[in-house]
């Protein structure tokens, strides 16, 4: 017992070590942009995660590169040292702990690299790679023109295009990730590139669903579209109408003639403390039309409230942040289906209606369409391998909650609904193979789910890029 204390001292030490070599080594070159625990930059990057498990990490420095050039600096430095692990930060919205923090290694905090800018025909709208939604629609507003981001203007640019990207305009333009036309990215080895159409074409398609396996994105140049004003509805209802909204949502996947204005969420809401569900559609158009006809059949459900409002982008992705819980994301994908959505409400409920850990948790279960509609029709395409994955709709099942010591039974009763769920769906041939990777949980293979051929393709692709397998070994999040 006392020789393994004994050893674990020395692997603490030696670990300690090897991460203070590599802020030494990044701190001769780039001294001015580091910090260190209790530095006051050091808190701010480190208190800024959305996820308690995020922010509970402790770097052993945070890098905050003012240009593109540090990147590539800091890149060079930490891949010549294999033992150098690091993470890789855009706006911190991915809850898993290690997705874009780490223990004891250096973190690269992109937040610095946030400028937005649109060219002079305003056809493409340039992102640094640290900026959130947010900072561009507010750029953009009053332009005319929008991109595909974000629906919370909090969450970071460079997270949801890497992953995809659901937008309230994917039914119109495809996803986030299918609008951007070019990437400037830092290799494992600090190269700088420019992935388009026509350089780096494997790069450019890899990036659009690859997490961040292929390097650092420091810029993402967006195809915009003519945009006005938005009308936006939320409706509640009694739990008691799910029978009726289940059967509304699923008439709308399935109408022959998806709208491509429309953009809708219905969710299930449960608090552990009270006992209440709530049940809503969060039903945006991308016009400014009062109440769009698309939705007539969820408008016409008795509800508790409705409330419209026709607004900017800019205005209603301004949502409040969320910061200090505990989060837990899982996700499938299903096709449609009212009676399975009834069934999936009863599992839920029976197993978390009297799960009641101290301080109390929180359910959110997302449904999102997945229609033709959101297919990419550009050349542009993404590699989340959707072809096969259509009609259907996307599944999040988040919670959240203040208590840490309740996180791996949380965890726990997630992972079961989500076991029986698939179960379920798949005996019922239901099941769809997509798992949105910025909605995936860590034992969830998101990446593998996009089909065989695109995942030896980003393989392949991640093999060409960085040969040492630097991304793979020393960087947390979905790996391939
Ligand atoms: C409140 C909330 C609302 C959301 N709304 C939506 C939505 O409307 N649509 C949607 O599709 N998703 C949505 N998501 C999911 C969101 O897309 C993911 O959480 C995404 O990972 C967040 O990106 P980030 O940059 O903020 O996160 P981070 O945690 O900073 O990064 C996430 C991952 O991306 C990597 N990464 C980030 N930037 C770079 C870069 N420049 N280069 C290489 N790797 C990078 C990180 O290493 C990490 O693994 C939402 C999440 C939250 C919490």
């Amino acid at each position: 017992m006392r020789l393994v204390s004994a050893l674990a001292v020395v692997i603490l030490h030696v670990a300690g070590a090897l991460a203070s070599t590599c802020c030494n080594q990044l701190q001769q070159q780039l001294g001015d942009n580091l910090s260190f625990p209790n530095d006051a930059t050091y808190n701010a990057t480190v208190s800024s995660f959305w996820s308690m498990q995020e922010s509970g990490l402790r770097p052993a420095c945070v890098l905050r590169p003012a240009t593109v050039l540090e990147v590539s600096k800091a890149l060079e430095i930490l891949s010549g040292n294999v033992e150098c692990e690091f993470a890789i930060k855009g706006r911190g919205h991915a809850p898993a702990a290690g997705f874009a923090n780490v223990n004891g290694g250096v973190l690269i905090d992109l937040a610095t690299l946030s400028s937005v800018s649109l060219n002079q025909d305003s056809s493409v709208a340039s992102v640094g790679a640290g900026a959130k939604w947010l900072d561009v629609y507010q750029h953009l507003d009053g332009s005319g023109v929008q991109v595909a981001g974000g629906r919370n203007g909090n969450v970071g640019v460079g997270g949801l295009l890497l992953g995809g990207g659901i937008s309230h305009f994917t039914t119109k333009v495809g996803w986030g990730s299918d609008n951007v036309v070019n990437y400037e990215i830092a290799l494992a080895n600090g190269t700088i590139i420019n992935a388009d159409r026509t350089h780096y074409s494997d790069m450019f398609h890899a990036l659009k669903g690859g997490g961040n396996n292929l390097g650092v994105v420091t810029r993402f140049d967006l195809a915009t579209f003519p945009q006005g004003d938005i009308s936006t509805t939320t409706i509640t209802y009694n739990i008691s109408q799910r029978a009726d909204v289940f059967e509304a949502f699923t008439k709308l996947l399935e109408s022959p003639k998806y709208d491509p204005l429309a953009s809708l969420i219905t969710s299930l809401l449960y608090r552990s403390t009270t006992k209440t569900w709530t049940l809503s559609s969060s039903a945006v158009y991308t016009k400014p039309v009062t109440q769009p006809a698309f939705y007539a059949d969820l408008f016409a459900i008795p509800h508790e409230t409705l409330v419209n409002n026709i607004t900017s982008l800019a205005e209603y992705a301004d949502e409040k942040d969320t910061f200090s819980f505990n989060w837990n994301f899982a996700t499938t994908t299903l096709k449609p289906c009212a009676e399975n959505l009834q069934k999936m409400f009863d599992t839920l409920n029976d197993t978390i209606y009297s799960f009641n850990p101290e301080g109390g948790v929180t359910w959110s279960i997302a449904l999102e369409p997945l229609v033709a509609a959101m297919l990419p029709n550009s050349g542009d395409t993404n590699i989340l391998g959707l072809e096969r994955a259509y009609p259907g709709f996307v599944v999040l099942i988040s919670a959240l909650w203040p208590n840490s010591t309740a996180n791996s039974e949380v965890e726990a009763k997630a992972q079961s609904v989500l076991s029986a769920w698939e179960a379920d769906a798949k005996s019922k041939g239901l099941l769809q193979d997509f798992q949105y990777l910025n909605y995936a949980a860590p034992h969830q293979k998101p990446l593998h789910s996009y089909g065989k051929d695109e995942f030896d393709f980003l393989k392949s692709t991640s093999e060409k890029y960085d040969p040492g397998r630097i991304l793979q070994r020393n960087v947390g999040g979905f790996k391939l």
